[in-house]
Parts: C-alpha cells; structure tokens; sequence
C-alpha cells in the first residue's frame, strides 16, 4: 500500500469530517431503545439507504425464528457488501444500533443529537453510533479515494447487543452470513478509546439462587423457618469466602479497568416472602430468590465457576440441616480472547502507529459484547473492538463521543480495511 494512496484517503476522511457528524446525529435521533426495541427497523433503513446509496449491495436479515422478532418490535438486521476485484479476503464491520434506556441525569435531549464543544451527544452517540458512522466512512473514503480492494468489505448494522445479540449477530452467525468460511477478519467499534485495541471479554455466569423456607405465622416465627434468613446465610458466607477468594485471582488478560482483572461477583436482585407494597400478611417467608452475575477469567473456565457456587451451597447446606435451595444458570458466555499475532490486531496496530505515532495497547473488556458470537458461533478468531469514543461513557446520562475521536477512528479502520482486504492503488 502506497503512502500516496493511505494520504489520500486520510485527507477524505478529514474532508467528511462534517458528513460523518451529521450521519451519526441521524442516527442518535432515531430512538432505537432495547429493551423494548424500538424503531429498529427505521434505524437498519437509514443505514441500509446509506450504504446502498455509495455503492454497497444492501441486504436486510429479519431475525425469523427467534421469539423477541415481533410485529410490534420487528428485529432487523442490515449488512453491506462492496466487492473489489475479488470475493476474498472480506473484512467485516460489525455495529449494533440498539442503545439502552435513556435513564434520568440528562442535562440535554438524549435523542437530539445536540453537537457543542466538538462533543456529540445523545444516548449510543458513544456506544455505539459514532462507531457505525466510523465504519462507514472508513469505507467510503478508501472509494472517494480511488482506491481499489482485492477482497470484499462488508458492513452490518445489528440488533440487540445490549440484551445479547441473539436476534442481531448471534442470528447471523448462526444462518451463515458470518461464517469462517465467509468471514475473514471482523472489527466491531465499540467505543473502547481511539488508541486502544480490544482482544476479548471475561466470561458472564448469570444465576439464580432460591432457597425454600417453611410458612407460619408471623406472630410466631420460631414455627417456621425464613427462607430469606437462609438467604442471607448464603450472602454471608459469599461475602465472607468466595469474594476474597475471587479478588485473589487476576488474569493474564488485560482486561480493564485493571479492577475488572480479577473475578467478581454481584447480587444483581434479590427478592422474597410477600411484596413489600402489596397486601400484607404476617407469614414467615416460604421463599426467596436471588440473581446473582458472575464474572470469570479465561483461567477459572465456567465449569470450575459453577461447580464452587454449587459446592459453597452445599456447606451452607450442610450447616443449616433445614436449608433447601435450587441453583438455576440464567446465562453462559464464555471469555474469549483474540489470538496472539492475529492479523487484524497487526493491522490495526500499523494503522494506529500511522494515525497517532504509536502503537494500539491491548486491553480486554470488563463486560462482554458481540465478539463472542463471532468466535463462538460464526467461528471467525480474528475479531477485535476498535472504534471511537470512550467506554465510561457508555450508558451514562450526558453520553457523548468526541469528533476527533471519530475522526480519528475513521482514519484507523480505513488504514486497517486497505491492508486486511489488500487496498490497491
Ligand atoms: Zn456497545
């Protein structure tokens, strides 16, 4: 790849800079918020007009099959092809457009689109509207450009990330429009800072703990037995062995923030007996239920993290002979991590040195993203987050993503596209 050719398509990228802004302001205003999944189909036809109107041949995926795709919230997946001078390899740019409840704290209108200070702001503005708007002009300037790929590029915009992709990625994945026989290399910009590269996730073990007790009445307690006392002998020994245990362990995956390098656990619910707002009865709580979100390191595996939750049950059991629980997994996804000296870390990795005078730094995600249906069901290793915007701000009220850093981020995913799908000219 020429410098001739790589100064070109920076300077078209400089060029759009306004046309980039006002793109992903489009999309910022179309409340696309999940749950429920609102305006999904809208939002897969702005960017599916978008990317048919430069050239792209545009295809739109109804995620057929899956119980969340309804009349009232249609899930609508949206990808784009161009073609160089041949099929392979093909660089894929993964988006998702849902973005997660507005929430309260806002000092604007989460779905103005406001621009000040070179800041747009909105809700997914960071995560991760910017970050399509990224990839599309990525690809557009290498065109404006005159620049030529021997394989393909491809862009999607898909659904339901914040909720687990199911119906967005994970849906084509499994119907082969990702596949490693199709696929090669896939970058997906999640706002995960412009000088940084995300090689994976930790993985997510979402259970729920009930425990049973015995009804009687309130007035005389000591004839029942509280299945939210037994709840809390649970939490107590969680609190008292398994969190230290967990905060003794640190991966070799450098996931960040350096905190989020160990395991972790959280209580993500909790609730038993009667309703605090309802009607009250005195009665000894005969049930109560927790959900809890377990955090794991590529090291500890999901066997081992399960087998010491069931096993910290069962001393609790064992020292509380009327203690009965169930253990019920809620979700699995298991780590996954990008191999070493992969091609599309490398590639990045060039461009950053190109755009910014250094190399990318490697981190990993504390929460998980679409990478894991990439490597998991589509079977593509070579999968990576890098776009624009910082990750902090991701779901916070006043969310924003700097210009520059969409710029910026353009530039590094164009860079990164002409060497993956062999830029000529
Ligand atoms: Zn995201």
């Amino acid at each position: 790849m020429s410098t001739a050719a790589i100064d070109r398509v920076v300077a078209e990228i400089e060029a759009a800079a306004d046309e980039a802004v006002a793109f992903t302001r489009d999309l910022v205003r179309v409340p696309t918020v999940n749950p429920p999944g609102e305006a999904y189909e809208d939002c897969a036809r702005l960017i599916g007009e978008r990317l048919a109107g430069c050239g792209l041949e545009v295809e739109y995926f109804a995620a057929e099959g899956r119980p969340e795709h309804t009349a009232r919230h249609p899930r609508i997946n949206v990808v784009g092809t161009r073609r160089g001078r041949g099929l392979k390899p093909v660089v894929h740019l993964n988006g998702h457009f849902d973005v997660v409840p507005a929430g309260d704290g806002w000092t604007r209108d989460p779905f103005g689109g406001e621009v000040e200070n070179g800041r747009i702001y909105g809700r997914g503005s960071c995560d991760m509207k910017a970050g399509i708007a990224a990839a599309f002009f990525a690809v557009e300037a290498i065109r404006r450009a005159g620049i030529e790929l021997a394989g393909s590029v491809e862009i999607s915009g898909t659904v339901d990330e914040e909720s687990g992709g199911f119906a967005g990625v994970a849906w084509l994945a499994e119907h082969g429009r990702l596949s490693a026989v199709r696929t090669d290399y896939v970058i997906i910009p999640e706002p995960l800072y412009v000088d940084r590269i995300c090689v994976g996730h930790r993985g997510v073990y979402w259970f729920e703990v009930l425990t049973r007790g015995r009804m009687a009445h309130g007035s005389m307690p000591f004839l029942g037995t509280s299945a939210i006392d037994h709840m809390g002998l649970v939490l107590d020994r969680m609190r008292r062995e398994l969190l230290p245990r967990l905060a003794s362990r640190t991966t070799a995956v450098p996931v960040i923030p350096p905190a989020a390098r160990h395991a972790t656990l959280n209580v993500n619910g909790i609730e038993g007996g009667q309703k605090v707002h309802g009607i009250q009865t005195p009665c000894v709580a005969d049930t109560c239920r927790a959900v809890f979100d377990r955090r794991f390191l590529l090291e500890e595996g999901f066997d081992a993290t399960k087998a010491e939750i069931a096993a910290l049950l069962d001393a609790v059991a064992a020292d509380v002979p009327e203690l009965r629980y169930e253990l019920k997994d809620l979700m699995v996804v298991h780590p996954v991590r990008t191999p070493d000296g992969s091609p599309v870390v490398a590639a990045l990795d060039r461009a950053l040195h190109h755009v910014l005078g250094r190399g990318g730094e490697l981190v990993a995600s504390p929460g998980t993203y679409d990478q894991k249906h990439v490597a998991r069901i589509a079977g593509v290793p070579h999968c990576v987050a890098y776009g624009p915007g910082i990750l902090d701000l991701a779901h916070q009220p006043d969310e924003y993503c700097a210009v520059e850093d969409l710029v910026t981020a353009t530039k590094v995913i164009a860079l990164a596209v002409m060497e993956l799908a062999g830029g000529i000219g």
